[in-house]
């Protein structure tokens, strides 16, 4: 049985024993207007009996198989609300492209939530309509609806939905209404949050195993042009890809498209690559989320033997889902 969570309201007192109590499941609070003890999140509740145990008033009882618990606790703690962002990057949709571009370089992001959350304009879109010389026209000419996920749905669930759409964030809705913002790197986040009751990861990728397993090949290019890059990137299917000048290696993205249309570059200027450090494929893959983690970064050069290769956030995610089907 799902647990049953009976709060007694007469007897009530408001002092927060209960909400404290809780705090690994975070599913009672005490309601700011009648300062009695609500249950607000009972999909959390793990049946611990933590609550009924804590309030000195004997208001709660708890209706619940304990052997389900350790169960439960783990899609509790894999919730996508726990490792959404509460940041939200909005736009105007009568902003022009190029204003959204701005937009998306000064705060980071690669995407912008417009019209409620219903409508979404990611890097893809922009650089599209700059291709085509679109970008003056107003944003909500190129968006797209929302594809959301409810803040109770778990890790996997998020991550399954965003490979299958080849989308990398996803707007999170709380009954209804937006609350916040996961991406694959969340994701990945919380791949490395182990639970305290089980001692498993959430999305299980063996740490050990080497980078190798994940870095992909893709073309090594030379100083190329905004424009080159955007068709290179587009015929392949990539976000990013290597760049290799003299003894300098970097990474050259679709984020640095974004960047250079957003300070006023044209598609024939060269584009300027970051140049990062190459991690070796025969190093094991914490190391390579770690740097990404650190750096916030999504890809990063893989020296492979003579080849240099790429990982990227989305390959590692790809492997996480690959592990938990079998
Ligand atoms: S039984 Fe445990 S999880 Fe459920 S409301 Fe009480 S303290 Fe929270
Ligand atoms: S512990 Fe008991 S009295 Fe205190 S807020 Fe919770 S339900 Fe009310």
């Amino acid at each position: 049985m799902d647990p049953v969570v009976l709060i007694d309201v007469d007897r009530c007192v408001g002092c927060y024993m209960c909400q404290r109590a809780c705090a690994l499941a975070q599913c009672i609070e005490i309601n700011e207007v009648t300062r009695f003890a609500e249950v607000v999140r009972p999909e959390d509740c793990t049946g611990c009996m933590a609550c009924e145990r804590a309030c000195p008033y004997n208001c709660i009882v708890v209706l619940s198989d304990e052997t389900q618990v350790p169960v439960r606790a783990k899609v509790t703690l894999s919730r996508v609300r726990r490792y959404s962002s509460k940041r939200l990057v909005t736009g105007d949709p009568s902003w022009t492209v190029k204003r959204g571009a701005e937009e998306m370089m000064r705060e980071g992001v690669g995407s912008l939530i417009i019209m409620n959350g219903t409508k979404i304009i990611t890097e893809t879109d922009v650089l599209e309509a700059w291709i085509a010389g679109k970008q003056d026209k107003p944003l909500i000419a190129f968006s797209k609806d929302a594809v959301t996920i409810e803040g109770k749905a778990t890790v996997e669930e998020a991550l399954r939905i965003m490979l299958e759409r080849g989308i990398g964030h996803l707007p999170v809705l709380e009954r209804g209404k937006l609350a916040g913002m996961i991406s694959l790197r969340d994701l990945l986040r919380a791949s490395s949050v182990t639970s305290p009751i089980l001692g498993e990861s959430i999305i299980p990728i063996n740490p050990r195993e080497k980078i190798e397993k994940y870095a992909i090949q893709v073309p090594v290019v030379g100083r190329v042009t905004n424009r080159e890059l955007y068709y290179l990137l587009k015929e392949r299917g990539l976000k990013a890809t290597v760049v290799k000048d003299g003894e300098l290696i970097g990474l050259i993205s679709i984020r640095d498209l974004t960047k250079a249309l957003g300070t006023g570059r044209s598609l024939d200027d060269m584009i300027e690559p970051r140049w990062v450090n190459p991690v070796s494929s025969q190093e094991q893959i914490s190391r390579a989320i770690v740097i990404m983690m650190e750096h916030n970064i999504r890809h990063l050069p893989v020296i492979h033997g003579e080849e240099i290769r790429m990982l990227s956030i989305k390959e590692i995610a790809k492997h996480a889902v690959w592990i938990k089907a079998m």
